[in-house]
């Protein structure tokens, strides 16, 4: 008891919430942070029920898993007025109760809203003229291919397009990445037929393969039923497009860029294979992770966010699919991706 009491001050001293619960499930002891966190009058909570403290049914959950190995965190917020965010770590006491601390986190979660919107807002604001002068330097290209203009003019205006084409990019990515931090809005599932995504994608992606010197191909098996998928066909795209433009940009002038469509037993299987610079085997893990490029002077060069694959990952993670590469430096790469079937 005298024990209990230490901890319970050291946590008071630390600003932490703690409340020891008994092994029915009962709190027995709180300190003062606890019972300010939970919006709870000084000395109430002692002989409450956690769900009377916390009006959160999760919690009970929380506290059965800290009895049941000894180990358990939550994120939840608190029915206090203001409601705070806090973090709830259980953990089983060698005595059979369990420890509950309390970590007001509301102002870390608000400033990391404010940063969302922000890069939200301005991927939005940025989108609509960048979009336009991506156009215009597209069609500048096309105009120019039918006048007689200088080679370095010719140069510059590829090299605009081609820019404006990884900023385009970019701004889209880190709106994907503001939508997925801020809990996004749920899929729009449908039966998706991956031959008319792969065929979009390309399309899409066709003018910058060209400047690249890369042709784009498909390989798609006759049966509709070989190609259909249950998904969202818009983040399907979206994913298809990032696994393709990577493919495109790390590729040599004069290779190939191949998507496969393949029938698994309850998946189908889509494939995108490049024979470009390949990944070394000391990165293959890491390329999923936000913000990682392999080789950072090399990716810099070619333009890009580190964030392409790490939402092509999180797009096919809800789709209850899996995702991988095989890569050999020098070589090429494959990444694949099964999806169940629709
Ligand atoms: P980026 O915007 O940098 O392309 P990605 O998340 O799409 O970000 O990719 C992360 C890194 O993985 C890239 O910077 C690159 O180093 C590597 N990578 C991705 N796709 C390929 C590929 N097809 N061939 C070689 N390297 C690749």
């Amino acid at each position: 008891v005298a024990d209990d009491e230490a901890q319970l001050e050291l946590a008071e001293r630390l600003g932490v919430g703690m409340l020891l619960i008994n092994e029915g499930g009962r709190i027995r002891r709180a300190n003062a942070s606890a019972h300010r966190l939970l919006g709870a009058k000084p000395q109430s909570l002692p002989g409450k029920t956690t769900m009377e403290a916390f009006v959160d049914h999760r919690i009970e959950g929380l506290i059965r898993g800290a009895q049941a190995d000894s180990d358990a965190v939550a994120e939840i917020t608190t029915a206090s007025e203001p409601a705070l965010t806090v973090i709830v770590r259980a953990r089983l006491q060698l005595d059979g109760n369990v420890a509950v601390l309390l970590e007001d986190v509301s102002e870390l979660r608000r400033l990391r809203r404010i940063r969302t919107e922000f890069v939200d807002n301005l991927s939005h604001e940025l989108r609509t003229p960048l979009t336009t002068v991506r156009l215009l330097a597209e069609s500048l290209g096309m105009e120019i291919d039918r006048t007689e203009v200088t080679p370095r003019i010719r140069e510059y205006v590829a090299k605009i397009d081609d820019e404006t084409g990884h900023l385009v990019q970019m701004v889209t990515e880190l709106l994907d990445l503001a939508q997925i931090e801020q809990g996004e809005a749920p899929l729009r599932v449908q039966d998706v037929d991956l031959a008319r995504v792969a065929a979009a994608t390309i399309e899409r992606l066709k003018p910058y393969a060209e400047r690249q010197g890369v042709e784009l191909r498909t390989e798609l098996p006759g049966v509709a039923a070989d190609r259909t998928v249950g998904g969202d066909e818009e983040r399907l795209a979206q994913l298809l497009v990032n696994l393709v433009h990577n493919a495109i940009k790390f590729s040599a002038s004069g290779t190939e860029v191949v998507v496969h469509v393949r029938p698994l037993d309850t998946e189908i299987l889509l494939e995108v294979e490049d024979h470009g610079v390949g990944i070394p085997r000391r990165d293959l893990q890491r390329v999923f992770e936000r913000f990682y490029k392999v080789d950072r002077a090399r990716a810099d060069r070619v333009g890009g966010t580190g964030l392409g694959l790490a939402i092509a990952r999180h797009i096919v993670e809800r789709h209850h699919g899996r995702i991988w590469v095989e890569s050999e430096e020098g070589k090429g790469s494959r990444f694949s991706v099964a999806l169940p079937r629709a």
